[in-house]
C-alpha cells in the first residue's frame, strides 16, 4: 500500500461524507419547511369577525384529523363568503343542521362544522 492509494481512499471517504451531509441537510431543510414554499393558510380576519358578531362560528377543528384540517385549509374554507351570492347554504354539498337555524351544518367535502354563510373553493350551485 503506497501513499497514493491511501490518499485516494481518504479522498473517496471524504467525498462520501460530504454526500451524506448534503442529503442530511436537504432532509433537515425539508422537515423544517425550508424546501418548497407551502401555500399560506388564508386568514380571513375581517369576514371571520363578522361571523363572530352574528353569534356563532364554525371554525372549531378540534375534532378533526390533521388531514381533514389540511383539506379544509387547502379549500380555503371560511365562515363568511368572500364571493357574493356564493355561500354554503346555496351550495349543492351543504347539509344544514338537523335542528334550528343558528347552528353549523356539515358538508360532504369539507369535514367539520360548516357555517351557512361560509364558503370554500369547491362551492357548487345547488340545483333549483
Ligand atoms: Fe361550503 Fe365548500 Fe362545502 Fe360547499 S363545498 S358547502 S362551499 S364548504
Amino acid at each position: 500500500m503506497d501513499n497514493k492509494d491511501i490518499s485516494r481512499r481518504d479522498f473517496i471517504q471524504r467525498l462520501s461524507l460530504f454526500g451524506v451531509a448534503g442529503v442530511g441537510a436537504a432532509s433537515l431543510l425539508s422537515a423544517c419547511g425550508g424546501g418548497e414554499q407551502q401555500p399560506a393558510t388564508p386568514a380571513p380576519a375581517a369576514p371571520q369577525a363578522a361571523a363572530e358578531e352574528e353569534g356563532f362560528t364554525c371554525m372549531d377543528t378540534s375534532g378533526l384529523t390533521e388531514m381533514e384540517v389540511n383539506m379544509r385549509n387547502q379549500l380555503q374554507y371560511t365562515d363568511t363568503s368572500p364571493e357574493e351570492g356564493k355561500t354554503c347554504s346555496n351550495c349543492a354539498l351543504y347539509q344544514p343542521p338537523a335542528t334550528a337555524d343558528g347552528q353549523c351544518g356539515t358538508c360532504t367535502v369539507v369535514k367539520g362544522p360548516i357555517h351557512p354563510d361560509g364558503y370554500c373553493t369547491s362551492w357548487a350551485l345547488k340545483p333549483a
